[in-house]
């Protein structure tokens, strides 16, 4: 498996590939590997000659300096993890500056009202920050496809629509959320959990499968008083948001038209401030 360092020495290598026709997927990821980054790396290798995976932890995405301190890195594991899945993997893994020229700053996009919602309200700059790196990213490996989970969702919709104000080629790949075997959705940031909330953390797609159960006969505020007293009850679980939202734009004005389709969307803090999100389609 070979590893670069630097986007000079990854394109360096890539250039030739591409040139005699090489298709390359790409799976960008902050590290901490678990099932669900590996099934997009599974895809990828499935639909392209070469697969890329970036490790990189992005500075610019954090608007809490002590979540990016805590950020959980495990280099030494995610490079044999991704060994044991294909030898034939590339890995990305530069350091801030190289990626950055040497201003780490963000850029500045106009997502639309997709980034002032839910994620973008909770973590302002959070969306800038996506956008910044995925423009690095995508200029140092430039990728056909490019691979990114569902469970994220909020982030796939901003990343269609980066591809859209870059006018960039790069196919973007929307692929299903892996869970737990207790319904918790694979989280880089699960490995901060112990072994009993962990397990209490099932309660966050327990809920979301009542609300979709809820969702044909009863009104989004009835379904949203519901999670609120659940999460009331979890001494343990602090309810940051909850909404249902219009799977393509996200918009959550409310009544609910039933001709068109919608998700649910929750974030919500474990102990130590473990910040947990997760999501589901409701038709
Ligand atoms: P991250 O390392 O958290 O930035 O995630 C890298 C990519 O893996 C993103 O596109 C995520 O949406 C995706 N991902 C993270 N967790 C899961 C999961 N449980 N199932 C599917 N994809 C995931």
């Amino acid at each position: 498996m070979l590893t670069f360092t630097t986007k000079e020495a990854l394109k360096n290598h890539l250039k030739p590939l591409q040139q005699r026709g090489n298709k390359i997927g790409f799976v960008p990821t902050m590290g901490a590997l678990h099932v669900g980054h590996i099934s997009l790396v599974e895809r990828s290798i499935a639909e392209n000659s070469l697969t890329v995976v970036s490790i990189f932890v992005n500075p610019t995405q954090f608007n809490n300096a002590e979540d990016l301190e805590n950020y959980p890195r495990t280099m030494k594991q995610d490079k044999e993890l991704l060994g044991k899945t294909s030898n034939k993997i590339i890995v990305f893994c530069p350091t801030p500056n190289n990626l950055y020229n040497n201003n780490i700053t963000s850029l500045h996009f106009d997502f639309g009202a997709i980034e002032s919602v839910m994620e973008g309200k909770y973590r302002p700059g959070h969306f800038n920050g996506v956008g910044t790196v995925l423009t690095h990213l995508f200029n140092a490996v430039n990728p056909n496809k490019a691979y990114f989970g569902e469970k994220d969702y909020q982030q796939l919709q901003v990343v269609k629509k980066l591809i859209e104000i870059n006018k960039s080629a790069i196919n973007i790949v929307g692929c299903d959320i892996y869970r737990e075997p207790n319904g918790l959705a694979y989280s880089s940031r699960n490995k901060r959990l112990t072994k009993s909330t962990k397990k209490q953390a099932a309660v966050i797609y327990k809920t979301l499968n009542k609300t979709k159960e809820m969702f044909g006969t009863n009104s989004a505020i009835q379904i949203k008083d519901f999670v609120a007293s659940v999460f009331k009850n979890e001494a343990n679980f602090e309810l940051e948001y909850f909404e249902i939202a219009d799977s393509l734009t996200l918009d959550s004005t409310q009544p609910i038209d039933h001709s068109k389709k919608y998700r649910a969307f929750i974030a919500v803090f474990a102990p130590d401030n473990v910040r947990l999100i997760d999501n589901i389609a409701l038709n």
